[in-house]
């Protein structure tokens, strides 16, 4: 489970990114499999408290078109609106799309659901796992700028 990812190539690219909850430092790393995932933060170099963290797994028609099959949206500006409040934490938004089966399954997934099946048991009809999700990058990304500690913003038990 533990990869070694110190010949990856790390930090691509680091701005500010101005948003309607405010300014968040921008970071893009690109795991071994080309994908490009971020951290946005905020206030992370001036503190001792571990910072807020919210771990984003992408949902594009959730967090970008407004869908209102699930609340990946509203979940993600609440934690970027808390993470601003704050003044110190980090979104890592990764870039594994509908619990990490891909956008072309999730809709076909979600074709299913329209004909009366439950995520997982779409998921399950289509031959995907339940829940594809890699965490383990994540902890390479905040480790690589220096956040040993967190605070998990999370509705996920698990
Ligand atoms: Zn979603």
């Amino acid at each position: 489970m533990n990869k070694d990812y110190t010949l990856a190539k790390d930090i691509t690219s680091d701005a500010i990114l101005p948003t309607e909850q405010g300014n968040f430092r921008m970071r893009v790393f690109v795991d071994d499999k080309g994908a490009e995932h971020s951290i946005l933060s905020v206030g992370l170099d001036n503190t001792t408290k571990a910072p807020l963290v919210r771990i984003h797994s992408e949902c594009l028609t959730g967090d970008a078109f407004g869908s209102l099959k699930c609340d990946c949206g509203p979940q993600l500006r609440a934690a970027m609106a808390r993470i601003q409040e704050e003044g110190c934490g980090a979104i890592v938004y990764m870039r594994q799309e509908g619990r990490g089966i891909g956008l072309e399954a999730k809709i076909r997934a979600y074709a299913l659901q329209d004909l009366g099946m439950d995520t997982l048991d779409a998921n399950l009809a289509l031959n995907l796992p339940a829940d594809g999700r890699e965490y383990d990058f994540s902890a390479h990304m905040l480790k690589q700028i220096g956040v040993e500690k967190v605070r998990l913003m999370t509705n996920n038990p698990l």
